[in-house]
C-alpha cells in the first residue's frame, strides 16, 4: 500500500456480524473460483499445487484468504511469468491490513503480509494476479509482499521482519528463478507511474538484499 488509510476504516469491519458476514462470503466465492480455474485449466499449476483454500505456496505462511474482488484468478507462471517481487509497508497495523484485503471494496491486496514480529500471512495464491502494484504488467509478472507499518517509523521494521520476508522473498525467487538483484525484488515506489512512496527511505535494502541473497544461497 503505502498511502494514508481513510480514517472512516477503522469502525467499519469492526461489527461482529458483518465481519462474519465477509469472512463467510469470502470462502465460499473462493470456492467458486477454484472450480472455475480448474474448469478452464484442465490441471493445477505445476510447482504451486492445487488451488485449495487454506493451503498456502509458502510452508511457513498461513493462509487468510482476501476478497476474490482483490485479485485476478489465473495460472502464473503459464500464462504471465513470475519476473519479480514487489516490496510493499502496509500504512497501517497487521489487522487492518488483513481486515482491508478481506473487504471486496478495498480492490487491492498482496499475495503476503509479512507481520512486526515475523508471521507470514498469504492471502492470495501465487497463481492468481494481486491488484498490489497500481501497474498492469507488474501486477501480472509479480509477487507483492506487505510488510507491517508506516514509512515514517524505522522501529517498525524489526529484524524478524525483515528476516521472514527475506526468506519468503527468497524462496519465491527459488521456485521462479527470479534472480536475487535490486532489478528483480523492488519498491513499489519504483514501480512505473506509481504515486506511492513505499516502503520508503528507512527501508535498509543493503540488509534486506543481503539476507535473501544468503537465504537463497542455504535453500539452492
Ligand atoms: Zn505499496
Amino acid at each position: 500500500m503505502g498511502r494514508e488509510l481513510p480514517p472512516a476504516w477503522g469502525g467499519r469491519g469492526a461489527t461482529p456480524g458483518r465481519r462474519a458476514v465477509l469472512i463467510g462470503g469470502g470462502a465460499a466465492l473462493l470456492g467458486g473460483a477454484v472450480a472455475l480455474a480448474e474448469g478452464l485449466s484442465g490441471r493445477g499449476a505445476p510447482g504451486t499445487g492445487p488451488r485449495a483454500p487454506g493451503r498456502p505456496d509458502y510452508a511457513d505462511a498461513r493462509w487468510v484468504a482476501a476478497s476474490t474482488d482483490n485479485y485476478r484468478v489465473a495460472d502464473r507462471p503459464h500464462d504471465f511469468r513470475i519476473e519479480m517481487v514487489v516490496v510493499h509497508v502496509t500504512q497501517a497495523d497487521y489487522d487492518t491490513t488483513v481486515r482491508l484485503f478481506e473487504d471486496p471494496r478495498h480492490e487491492a491486496a498482496a499475495h503476503y503480509v509479512v507481520r512486526q514480529d515475523g508471521r507470514v500471512t498469504q492471502m492470495i495464491r501465487e497463481l492468481d494476479v494481486a491488484f498490489h502494484a497500481g501497474n498492469r504488467w507488474y501486477n501480472d509478472h509479480s509477487v507483492g509482499i506487505e510488510h507491517e507499518g508506516f514509512v515514517t517509523r524505522p522501529r517498525d521494521f524489526t529484524d524478524a521482519m525483515y528476516a521472514a520476508s527475506a526468506r519468503l522473498t527468497a524462496d519465491v525467487c527459488r521456485r521462479y528463478g527470479v534472480p536475487v538483484d535490486r532489478r528483480h525484488v523492488i519498491g513499489h515506489v519504483e514501480v512505473p507511474g506509481t504515486d506511492h512512496t513505499d516502503p520508503g527511505r528507512f527501508w535498509d535494502w543493503p540488509r534486506y538484499m543481503r539476507l535473501v541473497a544468503r537465504a537463497r544461497e542455504r535453500d539452492a
